[in-house]
C-alpha cells in the first residue's frame, strides 16, 4: 500500500512533460535534438508587456492581489470579450487565475460532484481528463473522427449525453489537432446543450488568436445557454506569456464566485506583476499576436508540405494553434533497423527521438492512440531540418 492518496495514484504525469524530459536527457549527452514536443510559443513576450512588468515593480505592485484579479484587469477582459467576441460580461463574471490551467481546474472542481459524467471531446488536451479525475468525475471520451477533422458533431454529442452528464469540455482552436469549430458547428452543439438543462460547457479558447481561418466563434454567444457556459482564455499562447501564469474565465456570477472561493483557499490572486503585464497586453490589442500568427501560419504550411511528402503519414490540415497531428497507424507492426518492432504510437515517437533526434508526443495522452503530435512553434530552419530527418528515418522501417 502507498502512503499517497487514491486521488494522486490515479493521476498520470503529464505526458508532454515526460517526453520533453527524455529529449533533454539526450541533448545533455551532446545529441543535437530538435524539440517539437512542447506546447509553447518560441517567441519572447512582446517588449511593451515586459516594460509594463518592470513599471509595476517600480510602482509598488508587490502586495497580495484581490482573489479574482485586479478590477482594472477584469474590466479590460470584459472590454476584450465585447470587442473580440461580442460577449457582455461585468467584472463579477471574471476570475483571473494562475494560468488557464488553474481556471479549468477551478471550474471543474466548482461544478462536478463525484460520479458526475464529463464529456471530453477527443482528441483533447492532456490535463482535461486528469482534472476531471481529481474532481472524482467520470470521464466520457467522445472521439471526433479524422474524416471530420477530429471534430465531434452535435449528433455524436446528443448520443453521449445521459441524465448524469454535468459538463462538456473542449478546446477550439484545439490542442492537439488544430481544429476550429465554426459558428455553425457550435450552433448545432448549443442546440443540443439547450435541450439538456443539467449540461454545462467548458469552452477553452486559449488558442483564439492563433487561427488561420479567421473566424473565431464562442459558444457563449448563443444566448439561450450563455449562463451554462464557462469560457476559458489566457495570455500564454496569444501573447507568448507562458511563464507569467495568467488565465481567466468568464461565467455566470454564481459559477465565478465558486471559482473565486476555491482559489481563495488554494492560491489567492495570481501574481501582481504578471497581472499588470496582462493588463498592458490587452491594452495593446492584437497587433503583436497577429505578427506571431503570420509566422505560425507560414510554418504550418511548411510542415504540412513536408509531411505530405512522407509516405504513411496522414496529416489533416490544422486551422489554428501550432501543432500538426498526423495519424501514424500505418507504421504499426513495422520493424526498425535495430530490430525494434513499432507496436504503437509511443514506440514510433521513441523511434523518431532515437533515430531522427526529433522529439514529439504520442497521442495516447490526448485520447488519440493512432496519432503523434508535433509542435510547429519552432524556427523554420529547425522545422525543415526536423521533417527531413523524420522522412529519412521513417523510410528505414520495414
Ligand atoms: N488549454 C489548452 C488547450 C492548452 O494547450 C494549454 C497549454 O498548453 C492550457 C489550456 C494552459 O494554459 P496556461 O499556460 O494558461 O495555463
Amino acid at each position: 500500500t502507498s502512503v499517497l492518496s487514491d486521488r494522486i495514484l490515479t493521476m498520470q504525469e503529464s505526458q508532454t512533460i515526460a517526453m520533453a524530459k527524455k529529449s533533454r536527457e539526450l541533448a545533455a549527452q551532446g545529441v543535437d535534438v530538435i524539440n517539437l514536443s512542447f506546447g509553447e510559443p518560441d517567441f519572447q513576450t512582446p517588449q511593451y508587456i515586459k516594460d509594463a512588468a518592470k513599471a509595476a515593480l517600480d510602482e509598488g505592485y508587490t502586495f497580495y492581489t484581490p482573489v479574482p484579479g485586479y478590477p482594472e484587469l477584469r474590466q479590460a477582459i470584459c472590454d476584450k470579450l465585447k470587442r473580440d467576441n461580442n460577449l457582455d460580461y461585468k467584472n463579477e463574471n471574471i476570475v483571473v487565475s494562475t494560468g488557464a490551467k488553474q481556471s479549468l481546474a477551478n471550474a471543474v472542481l466548482s461544478l462536478v460532484n463525484p460520479g458526475d459524467e464529463v464529456i471530453v471531446f477527443a482528441p483533447y488536451w492532456v490535463s482535461y481528463t486528469e482534472i476531471v479525475k481529481l474532481a472524482e468525475g467520470v470521464v466520457v471520451e467522445l472521439v471526433g473522427s479524422i474524416e471530420n477533422d477530429f471534430k465531434v458533431t452535435a449528433a455524436e454529442l446528443e448520443a453521449a449525453i445521459t441524465p448524469r452528464t454535468k459538463l462538456i469540455m473542449y478546446s477550439s482552436p484545439c490542442n492537439p489537432t488544430g481544429s476550429v469549430f465554426s459558428r455553425d458547428d457550435l450552433a448545432a452543439i448549443a442546440d443540443v446543450v439547450a435541450r439538456h438543462e443539467q449540461v454545462h460547457v467548458l469552452a477553452d479558447e486559449i488558442y483564439e488568436y492563433i487561427n488561420f481561418v479567421g473566424d473565431h466563434a464562442s459558444i457563449a454567444q448563443f444566448s439561450d445557454i450563455k449562463d451554462r457556459v464557462i469560457t476559458v482564455n489566457g495570455f500564454s499562447k496569444g501573447y507568448a506569456m507562458t511563464g507569467w501564469r495568467v488565465g481567466y474565465i468568464a461565467a455566470h456570477k454564481d459559477i465565478a464566485s465558486a471559482c473565486e472561493k476555491i482559489q481563495s483557499q488554494i492560491t489567492s490572486g495570481t501574481c501582481s506583476i504578471a497581472q499588470r503585464a496582462a493588463l498592458a497586453a490587452l491594452k495593446g490589442g492584437r497587433a503583436s499576436a497577429d505578427e506571431m500568427v503570420e509566422a505560425y501560419h507560414r510554418r504550418r504550411d511548411l510542415v504540412l508540405e513536408m509531411a505530405k511528402e512522407i509516405p504513411g503519414l496522414r496529416t489533416p490540415t490544422p486551422s489554428g494553434a501550432f501543432y500538426v497531428f498526423p495519424d501514424v497507424s500505418s507504421f504499426f507492426g513495422k520493424t526498425a533497423p535495430d530490430g525494434q518492432v513499432i507496436e504503437n504510437a509511443y514506440d514510433l515517437a521513441l523511434f523518431i527521438l532515437r533515430d531522427a533526434h526529433v522529439s514529439c508526443v504520442d497521442g495516447r495522452a490526448f485520447g488519440a492512440p493512432n496519432c503523434i503530435r508535433f509542435s510547429t512553434a519552432a524556427a523554420d530552419e529547425k522545422l525543415r531540418d526536423a521533417f527531413t530527418r523524420i522522412k529519412k528515418s521513417l523510410a528505414t522501417l520495414v
